[in-house]
Order: structure tokens, then C-alpha cells, then sequence
């Protein structure tokens, strides 16, 4: 007999793990115990040692699907146990209880979905049916330690049936926080804007089917959800989504859908194995899926894929016995936060709906529904929010190391915490151009340093002098006394692929929109050499004058003008007609003429320059549009390629021969199919001439790819066919997302490779 103590830390309280640690022991004959403790989960096991061994894999195999077992530990002790002769949860100590980290909000369980639809069970058609397995979490928590008194649940008192589950070790909703029935939890409210106040017209059921005769004679309702509103309208009915769009200030960003059920999606999309894996899976993100025709076109007009999801709250299941699709859409003006909270809600969305279904439980954390694609079985994450967040990565390098708070990018904004290995990253946050997501940011900074008790002495921020939130980071240092290190955007992006896969020397490729480069300059088409702390920007893209500054971020046709006139000037007025660029006007060219000017290398402008040029979008309503626009229209098996040249000497590479391509291509009639595909497969071409260049300077070939451009599923399908034969071997994010939402973690990383 052997006895040894385990030791597990990560998500292990709150989520069922003392009960399944009990069962599990029970199953391999094990005495001992298991107590919640302040990191997390301590095991005292006493059997043979090849048993304790297989009961730890069985823990770490099995653990409840809601669990994050982030580190685990075994030691062995000279001692035998006397008291106990059978497996045991010990009672909680009152001060030991605190756990650093909280779950995510889950989607409901099928045991649960099943109580709501069976007419015996107590839990009948009621919408806040919930269990260990699944429910609100994150977005409900108020404070540490995770218990009821400390969430928003805190007004309900569980009813006698309630509190005996809850209670019941051996009960499905032993210890679930948010345990709940008809009779003393929370209610369904409908409320509508009468004379512009807010008035409770009906209450649970009746509220219920005000709801579903709105939705079904084409109105817009907005649904209060797990972490905020959405707005909800038939998918099918092509003058509401319209006016949807009106309302929201959103002209041809897509909209999610939610779906009853993997069958309806598939009648608009193609689904495989992983995608549905993930569509059903507990987290229940919006994914990214191709369009199978374009019955939805409306929906997500011009792009490739639909978003949808499937149900994910109880009311969702109950709604969707009446419906099979529905537009599914944050409920936001145009990029503000999320609605949360209810009377606000009622005012900022009053100019898009009157109507209002709610219910009595606030939301305290508000968190978007994540995004997610895939690139063959990668996947990627494009928001990272409800069910994601607060889940921590593991970075070994934190140990020992001083706490740090990362203040990430500003377009697509999340911060960034450590504490030892433990990195948690925030939701989505938003563009902090708007206050409304800056005031979000702000809010949810503070609450994660209480609830993970974080007291960050080091602050990392963007080197973009007028991001907000560098001069959010520069506050809080100051306030604190902390000192403040800034790191260049691009290769904070290499350095959050280096964290997930704990790399020091890599060949980086950082590829997107905006960032602030070293030199002054707007950079977004760059390759690197790091070297653990060294790295060496070792080509970009060519300069090109940014005329216009943010316009030309916003307005393609204003890159394709620069373009042309840059490398092919000769073309421009055959090229440019009146019927294609409505708005060039002579001012701009002229502007193109003066010398003082901000450059650009941004491959995200290439991109908007090409889908302008082929006439797919001179516009963007919504960030990404002509990029997105062109990716729809490339076949991601194609290999003929536009030449580009490489100028070593200037680490530069020079695009006129694409330009030139292009032009010709044009001129002689080829499709903007064969174009955008022929760009495509350049811009993979061009990823793959360069690091192989890379690797023979410098011996590394691990490669890094990262930035907003590697959304683009095609390009990085091409960029992988291009690579398959070589010894390069490519890493890309899969736990945070490529775009400036996962700066974070880069700037974290690139701090710990530094502070050894
Ligand atoms: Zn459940
Ligand atoms: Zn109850
Ligand atoms: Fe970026």
C-alpha cells in the first residue's frame, strides 16, 4: 500500500470535480479524500501505486468537460491512512475554499435540455434550468469565493427541492451556484416602451408567447441572453433583416444566425466533422461555415460563410420548438458594448426595437458569443469570449516572474493578466475608439484583478504612442508605480504564437491591417527573425504613401488609387474610370504628389487595394469587408502566381509585377474569380520564397504566422499546401485569436523571454 498526495490546479472548483474525483476513486477501489483548496484540488489516495497511477491518468482523462486541469502534481508519502476506509469529500474549510480561478459560462447539458421538455420532470419549460454541468458562470460571479452569496443568484432563495439537490453530493446539482426552479428562481419578463419607459407587459409564459407572435409576424425582439442582449428576428424574412441593418447601422456586415439543430444548418452550409464537434461541443461559439447556396445571401452578403450557432440557454431550446432560424445578433448599435445591463439596454436600443424579453437575473460580467473558423483542423479563434473566457493558458516561462498586466491593441481590444504560469486573458472588448468600450475595458480590468486577486508590478503596452490603451497601461503604471515596457505590434503578434507553443527562435510572419512600426511608419506586411530577445525585421512589404491616413483604412479605393499610381502610374486613367471609383477626385492625386507623408506596408491594404482594383469592394462598411470579399471569391486549390521581386540589400519587396499583373488581367478579361485566386496564391508564394530566404541566413525553421490577414481561411489553406512539402514547420494561434485581440499574450511572452 502507497500513499500519495495529488495535488491539481486550473478551473477544479465549481464544476463538479470533487464529486467526479469521489466517483472515480470509488471505481478503483481508493480510500482517501479530496478537499478544495486555495489553488485548487488536494487528493489523498492510499492504494497500490500502479492503482494510484491509473486512477490520476482516469482523473486527468475524464475530468468533467467544464474543468481545466492546468497543472497536475503526485508525491508519495511513508504513511498510511488510519481513518478513513473508504473515499471521502472532506468539508469545506471556510478560509481554504478560495480557488484563483472561475469557469466559463457553459451551454446547457442534454440532461438538462431534456427536463425542459418533459412534462414530469419539475423543471418543465422553465428557462433557467440549469446544473454542474452547465449554466452561467463567468458572466454571474460577482465576487470570490465562487459561491452563491457572491453571484447574482444571491436574491433567489433555493426552495426546499432546490436546496436538496444542491446539497446532495450525490445530486447533478450538487453545489451548481445557479440552481434554480419555477418556484424560486428567476422569471421571464416581457417588457415594452411605452410613451418611452420601460413597462412589464407580461410575465413567464405569457411573456413567452408575446414573444414567439412577434417574431413570427416579423418584428425585431431583443432577447436577454447568457452576457448580454441579442437582437432576434426571422432570418428567412429579408425586410426585417433589412431593416435590421437600417436600425443597426450595419449595411452589410454579416449577422450570426442561431439554429435549431445541426440539420437546419445544413441546409444552408457545409458542416464537417470539426465544425460540428464544435457547434454542439459545451461552448457553443458562432462558427464560421460555407455557404452551400444563397438562400441567406441577405444574411451575409458577399462573403463566404455564414455564422451559426446553435441554442445555448434553455430559453434558447424552448424558443426554438417554434422556430428553426433566426437572426442572432449582438445586441449593440453598430461597434458599441454589448448591452448588459437592462434599463440601458431599453434606452440605447429603443431606436431598434420596443420590444423586450428579459427576466430577473442580472447579468454582472457581459461577454459576446465567441467566433470561431477553420482551416482544414485548425482552428481559429476570430472572438474570444463566452465559454473561452476566463479559461488560462499555461506559460511555464510566468514562474517565478513577476505579475504582469498586458494592455493589448485597440481595434479589437483584450487585456491580458499573469500570476505565475496562470495567463488569463480577457473577453472581447471592442474598439476603444468608442467610450462605451472603453468604460467596458476599464470595468472589466478592475474586476479581473479582483476576482483572480492579480496585483500586477510590471505593465506591458503597445508602442503605438496614441493607442488608448497604452495610455490606459501608462495610467495605471503611473497610479501604481510600476514600471512600463512597450513592445513593437507586430511582433508582439509573432510572440503570442511563441507563447501557445513555448518557442524561442522562430521566423516570424506578421500580416494585418495596422500597427505602429519602429520607424514611424503604419507596418502590417512584415517578416522577422527572432531570436529568443533579437529579432530582426528582415523584409516587409514596400512603402507606399498612406494618403488620407484612417480613410484609406476605410475607403479601398483609395489604396488602389495609390497603388497604381505608385508602381503602374501610367495606367491610372484607364484603370480608374469614373464608373468604378465614384469618389476619385483630383485633390488625392494631388496628395499623392506631396513629400510629407506617412508609408505604409500594411498587407491588409494590399488586400483592400486588389479587392478595389477588381471593382469587389470600394468600400468598407465594417472592418475587413473587401478583404473578406475578395477570400470569397478564391479557390483555395489554385497555383498560378503574379511575380514579385525581393530586394535584399533594403529588405524590401517590390509588388510592381503584381500590380502589373493585375492590370494586365483586367485588361484582358479574366474573372475576378482567377484574379483574387491569383493573388491569393502570390501572397502564399511570397510567405514561402521569403522564409525559406530566412531559414538559410538563419538555421531556424519553425515558422510563426500571426495577425489579423490569417483570419483569411483560404490563404492560410494555401500557405499550408505551399509548405506541406518542405521542412518548415508552421505554427499558428489556436488559443488566442491571430488578430490584435491576442496581442496580449505576445506582449506577455516577449516580456518573460526578456526578464530571465
Ligand atoms: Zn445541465
Ligand atoms: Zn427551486
Ligand atoms: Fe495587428
Amino acid at each position: 500500500m502507497q500513499q500519495a498526495e495529488i495535488l491539481l490546479t486550473g478551473i477544479v472548483q465549481g464544476v463538479g470535480f470533487r464529486p467526479f474525483v469521489k466517483r472515480t476513486a470509488l471505481e478503483n477501489g481508493i480510500i482517501g479524500y479530496v478537499e478544495n483548496r486555495e489553488f485548487g484540488v488536494k487528493i489523498i489516495a492510499q492504494a497500490s501505486k500502479k492503482i494510484i497511477e491509473k486512477f490520476l491518468q482516469d482523473i486527468l482523462d475524464k475530468a468533467p468537460a467544464v474543468s481545466t486541469i492546468l497543472t497536475h502534481s503526485i508525491k508519495y508519502l511513508d504513511q498510511e491512512l488510519s481513518e478513513y476506509s473508504s473515499f471521502e469529500i472532506a468539508p469545506s474549510k471556510k478560509k481554504g475554499e478560495i480557488s484563483a480561478l472561475i469557469p466559463p459560462d457553459i451551454a446547457t447539458c442534454d440532461v438538462c435540455a431534456q427536463e425542459i421538455f418533459d412534462e414530469n420532470d419539475r423543471h418543465y419549460q422553465y428557462p433557467f434550468t440549469n446544473c454542474t454541468n452547465c449554466g452561467p458562470r463567468f458572466s454571474i460571479i460577482q465576487s470570490i469565493p465562487y459561491d452563491r452569496k457572491n453571484t447574482t443568484m444571491r436574491k433567489f432563495i433555493m426552495c426546499d427541492d432546490c436546496n436538496r439537490e444542491y446539497t446532495t453530493v450525490e445530486d447533478r446539482r450538487y453545489h451548481a451556484q445557479p440552481n434554480a426552479c419555477p418556484k424560486c428562481g428567476p422569471e421571464l419578463r416581457f417588457i415594452e416602451i411605452i410613451d418611452e419607459s420601460p413597462i412589464a407587459t407580461a410575465k413567464r409564459e405569457k411573456a413567452f408567447e408575446k414573444t414567439i407572435s412577434l417574431l413570427q409576424t416579423g418584428e425585431i425582439v431583443a432577447i436577454k441572453g447568457i452576457g448580454g442582449y441579442h437582437l432576434v428576428c426571422n432570418a428567412l424574412n429579408k425586410e426585417v433583416v433589412e431593416n435590421l441593418r437600417n436600425l443597426k447601422f450595419r449595411p452589410h456586415k454579416p449577422f450570426a444566425l442561431m439554429a435549431r439543430d445541426i440539420e437546419t444548418i445544413e441546409e444552408y452550409c457545409e458542416v464537417n466533422m470539426d465544425e460540428k464537434n464544435m457547434l454542439e461541443g459545451q461552448q457553443k461559439p458562432i462558427v464560421l461555415l460555407s455557404k452551400k447556396n444563397d438562400i441567406l445571401e441577405h444574411v451575409a452578403p458577399g462573403v463566404k460563410d455564414l455564422g451559426f450557432m446553435l441554442p445555448y440557454t434553455p430559453l434558447h431550446y424552448l424558443l426554438f420548438k417554434q422556430f428553426r432560424l433566426l437572426v442572432f445578433t449582438s445586441g449593440n448599435v453598430s461597434e458599441e458594448a454589448l448591452e448588459n445591463n437592462d434599463d440601458s439596454a431599453y434606452q440605447n436600443l429603443a431606436n431598434i426595437t420596443q420590444y423586450y424579453l428579459s427576466y430577473n437575473r442580472e447579468i454582472f460580467n457581459r461577454i459576446d458569443d465567441s467566433i470561431v473558423t477553420y482551416a482544414g483542423d485548425q482552428r481559429i479563434l476570430i472572438r474570444k469570449a463566452r465559454g473561452f473566457v476566463p479559461k488560462p493558458i499555461n506559460i511555464k516561462r510566468g514562474i517565478g516572474k513577476p505579475q504582469i498586466f498586458a494592455s493589448g491593441a485597440d481595434m479589437k481590444s483584450s487585456f491580458g493578466l499573469t500570476k505565475e504560469n496562470i495567463f488569463l486573458g480577457s473577453q472581447y472588448l471592442g474598439d476603444l475608439a468608442y467610450t462605451s468600450n472603453t468604460k467596458f475595458y476599464k470595468e472589466s480590468l478592475n474586476y479581473f484583478q479582483s476576482i483572480f486577486e492579480m496585483k500586477p508590478q510590471v505593465v506591458i503596452a503597445d508602442s503605438h504612442p496614441n493607442y488608448f490603451s497604452t495610455m490606459i497601461a501608462q495610467e495605471f503604471a503611473e497610479e501604481n508605480e510600476l514600471p512600463i515596457h512597450k513592445i513593437q505590434h507586430h511582433k508582439a503578434h509573432i510572440y503570442s504564437v511563441m507563447a501557445e507553443n513555448d518557442l524561442e527562435n522562430v521566423l516570424g510572419v506578421s500580416f494585418d491591417g495596422t500597427g505602429y512600426g519602429e520607424d514611424g511608419n503604419v507596418w502590417g506586411g512584415e517578416f522577422f527573425i527572432i531570436n529568443k530577445t533579437e529579432s530582426e525585421r528582415f523584409a516587409h512589404l514596400n512603402y507606399v504613401a498612406m494618403v488620407s491616413g484612417e480613410r484609406a483604412a476605410k475607403e479601398p479605393w483609395r489604396m488602389a488609387l495609390i497603388y497604381l499610381y505608385n508602381y503602374y502610374p501610367e495606367k491610372v486613367e484607364s484603370i480608374i474610370t469614373e464608373k468604378k471609383f465614384p469618389q476619385k477626385d483630383m485633390i488625392f492625386l494631388q496628395l499623392l504628389n506631396d513629400s510629407v507623408r506617412i508609408q505604409t506596408s500594411s498587407m491588409g491594404r494590399f488586400f483592400d487595394a486588389v479587392a478595389s482594383l477588381i471593382d469587389v469592394c470600394h468600400f468598407n462598411s465594417y472592418e475587413g469587408e473587401a478583404a473578406m470579399k475578395l477570400e470569397a471569391l478564391a479557390d483555395e486549390s489554385f497555383s498560378e502566381y503574379y511575380h514579385f521581386s525581393f530586394d535584399k540589400q533594403q529588405s524590401l519587396i517590390e509588388v510592381d509585377m503584381i500590380i502589373e499583373g493585375i492590370v494586365k488581367d483586367i485588361q484582358e478579361m479574366k474573372s475576378k474569380e482567377y484574379i483574387s485566386s491569383k493573388f491569393h496564391f502570390t501572397i502564399a508564394k511570397m510567405v514561402f520564397d521569403l522564409c525559406i530566404k530566412m531559414k538559410n541566413e538563419s538555421g531556424i525553421d519553425a515558422v510563426a504566422l500571426s495577425g489579423g490577414v490569417f483570419q483569411n481561411v483560404v490563404l492560410v489553406n494555401m500557405i499550408k499546401r505551399v509548405f506541406s512539402s518542405s521542412e518548415l514547420k508552421l505554427f499558428w494561434n489556436e488559443k488566442v485569436p491571430p488578430n490584435d485581440a491576442g496581442i496580449a499574450l505576445g506582449q506577455v511572452y516577449s516580456y518573460l523571454l526578456r526578464s530571465r
